[in-house]
């Protein structure tokens, strides 16, 4: 095969062997077992800082449609099953109000690295032009309010409420919903959209409860304690020792804010980030009045052709993510070249990833002045191991004196804490506070984990049914749950644009609930044999990242350097998926699911 970057075969080995080393030195035994749960003693960590709690008579009513989750999955499905003029419609959250990751996560800094324009839904049903191409966080918590109040989602909404049971009545026709509120209300319909990166995740660091400064996760940011606001501005942080832990797509966002504050920051890396230019701009007005209807569909579309690997005539958004669109597909299903074979395909891939790589680490040593910090700044691991990073902040803070770039590599993370401070190796850093930026537990919540327990046709609970792998249609509904509807990844496509991906989900339930009313059915429920014949489709089109994932750096991408065999993914991708799902509307495939 050519080599068209020219790197010379020692040069491609050092390479391999430098991201081996790397990943090697990472890996621990306890794999993901080194996280502690943000519960039991460490329930500090989750509550809520934003909005009080406030007593409520428990409900035993009935309603047409319970939405578990209030992020944009549920918001989405609240909003097109309006749109198909559904009414009884009750919204069912652990928050305090809607925008999922948005309400939660507030932290100074924090804005959404994917074009606003594809990445907040419905803007042009609320009437809504971004005002920078990567919003800020509040931008896009705003903007959910905006869609649950265009939609009428406040209507009858349950805040602070966990769903604790669903069960089928099979006289009724209907699911009985418990929580942990002490509602037991029925519904006609329940849609599960839970999120996946949902419950606060804390290193299991020796000596972390003798702490005895301050200390939060950045998902529940204390402004109280260090003031300002998501813009910055941690004005209480004046005269104050923080240390940070977690240098992930956070930690970069949070760093540049808490150095530009405290007195001294100590950076607790285990493994940088890349982190690409990242060139946010306000929106131009001119630019938003030239607007047509349907424009943001044009974009949302064209953004997820190129980063699947399809081809479009031009590509209008130009960015991080449709340039590496190629990179990407290591991870995520899409689009395959098929003019060339597996192993040209793989080898040009992993050249275009070194290339890509390479510019990252090359941006370290034109930004960080010190060569010894910038070594430690620099990623060497294939660009989709980890969530690749953007900002043109985050490397510059080194440059700064009041930041110092504690690297824990060798030592598996942080070695324990004392009363006073963080200790690594045998070095102590005595700090007023930590800031934990150390991610989220992956798929937790919800009916998929088993912590939502779930009792369909006969009482079977759905993790019984589920034994052997998931079983589903198009990832939506199972053979003895009938009107029970699943959003997520699970047995269908995913992308970097996963808001996308909700929509198409939820005007897809929309749809077959609104047929469901217009025939007079039921039940919504496919057939045994549809899915077995979907976990065909998926076992023969699954991606085989198994290999890719093996090789990564640990994290959560790949269960902590140990990825799961079994992959649940449609192979080609959303686009694919989406056209699928539309035929199977237009084609009869109603008839197969509504009784
Ligand atoms: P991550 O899981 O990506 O990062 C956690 C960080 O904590 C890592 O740097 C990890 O190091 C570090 N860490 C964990 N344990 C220890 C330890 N014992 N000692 C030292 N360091 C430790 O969480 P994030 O919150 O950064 O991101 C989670 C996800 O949220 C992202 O992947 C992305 O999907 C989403 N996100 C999206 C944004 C957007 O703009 N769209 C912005 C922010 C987040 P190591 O890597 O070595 O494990």
């Amino acid at each position: 095969m050519p080599n068209p970057h020219r790197y010379r075969p020692e040069e491609l080995e050092a390479l391999r062997a430098r991201y081996r080393l790397e990943r090697d030195r990472r890996i621990r035994p306890d794999g993901a077992g080194q996280y502690r749960r943000a519960a039991g003693e460490y329930g500090y960590y989750a509550k809520d800082p934003y909005t009080p709690f406030t007593e409520r008579q428990p409900k035993t009513d009935r309603v047409e449609v319970a939405v578990i989750g209030g992020g944009f999955g549920g918001l989405l499905t609240g909003a097109r099953l309006r749109q198909a003029g559904l009414d009884g419609i009750r919204m069912i959250d652990e928050a305090g109000d809607f925008g999922g990751t948005w309400y939660w996560n507030r932290y100074p800094g924090i804005h959404c690295d994917i074009d606003a324009t594809v990445y907040m839904p419905l803007l042009e049903e609320v009437g809504y032009v971004p005002q920078w191409r990567y919003a800020p966080g509040e931008e896009i918590r705003q903007h959910c309010v905006a869609i649950a109040n265009r939609f009428s989602l406040y209507d009858d909404t349950m805040f602070h409420t966990r769903v604790t049971d669903l069960t089928w009545d099979e006289t009724a026709g209907e699911w009985l919903v418990s929580t942990d509120r002490g509602d037991r209300f029925r519904a006609r319909y329940v849609v599960a959209s839970s999120g996946t990166l949902t419950s606060p995740k804390l290193p299991g660091i020796p000596g972390i409860e003798q702490f005895r400064g301050h200390t939060f996760h950045t998902s529940r940011w204390d402004y109280g304690y260090t003031g300002g606001d998501q813009n910055g501005d941690l004005h209480r942080l004046a005269g104050k020792r923080v240390g940070v832990v977690g240098t992930g797509a956070t930690g970069i966002q949070v760093i540049p804010h808490l150095a530009a504050s405290a007195e001294q920051l100590y950076v607790f890396q285990r493994t940088p980030s890349s982190v690409d230019v990242r060139g946010n701009r306000r929106t131009d007005p001119a630019w938003a009045a030239t607007l047509q209807p349907g424009w943001q569909q044009e974009r949302m579309d064209n953004f997820l052709t190129i980063v699947t690997g399809g081809h479009a005539d031009a590509d209008l958004i130009d960015d991080g993510w449709t340039s590496t669109a190629r990179l990407q597909r290591q991870m995520l299903t899409g689009t395959v070249d098929q003019s060339l074979s597996a192993g040209d395909r793989e080898y040009l891939d992993e050249i275009a990833d070194f290339r890509k790589m390479d510019e990252i680490r090359a941006r370290v040593d034109e930004v960080v002045t010190d060569p010894a910090v910038a070594a430690l700044l620099k990623p060497w691991y294939r660009y989709m191991c980890k969530r690749p990073g953007f900002s043109d902040l985050y490397l510059q803070t080194f440059n700064r004196p009041n930041v110092t770039l504690v690297d824990t590599a060798d030592f598996g993370g942080i070695t324990r804490m004392t009363a006073t401070g963080v200790v690594v190796g045998d070095i102590e850093y005595e700090v007023d506070c930590v800031v934990f930026a150390t991610g989220f537990e992956v798929g937790v919540s919800g009916v998929v984990s088993g912590t939502l327990p779930v009792h369909g046709r006969g009482g079977l609970p759905l993790l019984h049914h589920w034994a052997r792998g998931p079983r589903t249609l198009h990832g939506f509904y199972s053979h003895g749950f009938p009107n029970l509807f699943h959003l997520g990844s699970l047995q269908n496509a995913a992308s970097v644009n996963f808001v996308h991906v909700l929509q198409e989900q939820a005007g897809h339930i929309a749809a077959v609930v609104a047929e469901a009313g217009k025939r007079g059915a039921r039940w919504i429920e496919p057939t045994a044999e549809a899915e077995q014949a979907w976990a065909a489709v998926i076992r023969e089109t699954a991606p085989d990242n198994y290999r890719f994932q093996a090789a990564c750096t640990p994290g959560y991408y790949n269960n902590e350097g140990r990825p799961r065999e079994v992959n649940n993914s449609f192979g080609p991708g959303p686009v694919v998926f989406h056209d699928l799902l539309r035929r199977w509307r237009d084609e009869g495939g109603m008839d197969e699911v509504l009784r």
